[in-house]
């Protein structure tokens, strides 16, 4: 088994000024299923057409394990690419459409057979091989575009925001598909996506693209609670910004002198915590607690938003709405932030 690594790869496109991948430098971990994810026109889909090899990169490299394979045609990387929209051969059954790889690579007869069964199980389409594609639905295509790659078992399997077409409830079905195919052949898998909820729920580690660059690549936890600057945070939708000072473990600012996690950065001038970290009410820790008034108060349905005010100062909470229920606008209450919550940005 092989790492796939990306050195310093550039693509600039003919004609433009500035390049659509900046530098990116990335380590795929064997059989990691990791996310690239970023607004759109940030550079995901030029990264993975150059992985595949349906386009050259200006300058860097790209390798598997030891090996460059950037003179490599397409056929011969052992990089198989899936797309949204999944061209499935219309006059071939589901079968010959999943076997098609593997007979342009001109496997026995029997060989195929036996894949193709095996991956229409795995799909859970099993029953289906005799259909057309247009007798089936928009996921049970999804479905045969995922199966007619995998049977070809590539070094890595490359998905180009497969699913943003479905809707929400077939979304979520595909997304869990998808991770039991990872957990059961244990592919190397790259997934593009523009949704955070969707690299969070799939991936072991994400990779945070923005405009072009590489700006973070964690895992999600770490993304949504250290996140190494400004635009991350904001990606990852954080929403308290208090500017301040830290020094030795501590940050002061208008919220008070607050301990900060002995991990945190030590030279970090802006605050952040999520409001759902906030805790309301609850005073037995005299650790970063305070007084602050409830400015407003907004019912979200799943949760209830407060925004609350303390010397000038406002941040957000989320709470449960029946934990809210009785705070009213206007009252005073005490205020917690657990040290683990908190994160200086630079
Ligand atoms: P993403 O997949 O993140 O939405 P892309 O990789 O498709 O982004 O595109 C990144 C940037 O490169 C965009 O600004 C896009 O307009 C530009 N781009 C993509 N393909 C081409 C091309 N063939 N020629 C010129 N510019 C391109
Ligand atoms: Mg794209």
């Amino acid at each position: 088994m092989t790492n796939v690594s990306i050195e310093n790869l550039v693509k600039l496109y003919p004609g433009r000024s500035v390049p659509a991948v900046k530098d990116v430098s990335l380590l795929i971990e064997t059989g990691s299923l990791t996310a690239l994810l970023g607004p759109s026109a940030c550079g995901k889909s030029t990264i993975l057409k150059m992985i595949a090899g349906l386009l050259a990169p200006t300058s860097g490299d790209i390798r598997f394990g030891d090996h460059s394979i950037l003179r490599l045609p397409p056929e011969k990387r052992d990089a198989v690419m899936v797309f949204q929209d999944h061209l499935l051969f219309p006059y071939m059954t589901v079968a010959e459409n999943i076997g098609f790889g593997l007979k342009m690579r001109r496997r026995p007869k029997a060989e195929i057979s036996h894949a193709v069964g095996t991956m229409l199980e795995l799909v859970k389409l099993d029953g289906m091989a005799t259909r057309k594609p247009n007798q089936l639905s928009g996921g049970q295509q999804q479905r045969i575009a995922l199966a007619r790659a995998l049977i070809l078992r590539p070094k890595i399997l490359l998905l180009d925001e497969p699913f943003s077409s479905l809707d929400a409830n077939l979304r979520l079905e595909m997304q869990q598909l998808l991770k039991s195919l990872h957990q059961e052949m244990g592919m190397t898998m790259l997934f593009v996506t523009h949704d955070q909820e969707e690299a969070v729920a799939l991936s072991s580690k994400i990779a945070l693209i923005l405009d072009g660059t590489l700006r973070q690549y964690a895992d999600a936890a770490t993304l949504y609670g250290q996140p190494e600057d400004l635009d991350v945070a904001k990606f990852f939708g954080a929403k308290n910004f208090i500017p301040g000072i830290s020094s030795s473990g501590h940050f002061e600012c208008a919220l008070g002198r607050l301990t900060l996690p002995v991990t945190a950065n030590s030279n970090g001038s802006m605050l952040t915590f999520r409001p759902e970290n906030v805790v309301i009410g609850v005073t037995d820790s005299a650790e970063n607690s305070f007084h602050a008034t409830i400015e407003s108060k907004k019912f979200l349905g799943n949760q209830t938003q407060l925004r609350l005010s303390k010397g000038g100062t406002t941040f957000d909470a989320s709470l449960p709405p029946l934990i809210a229920a009785p705070l009213l606008e206007g009252s005073t209450v005490s205020v917690h932030l657990p040290r683990q919550s908190l994160w200086a940005l630079p």
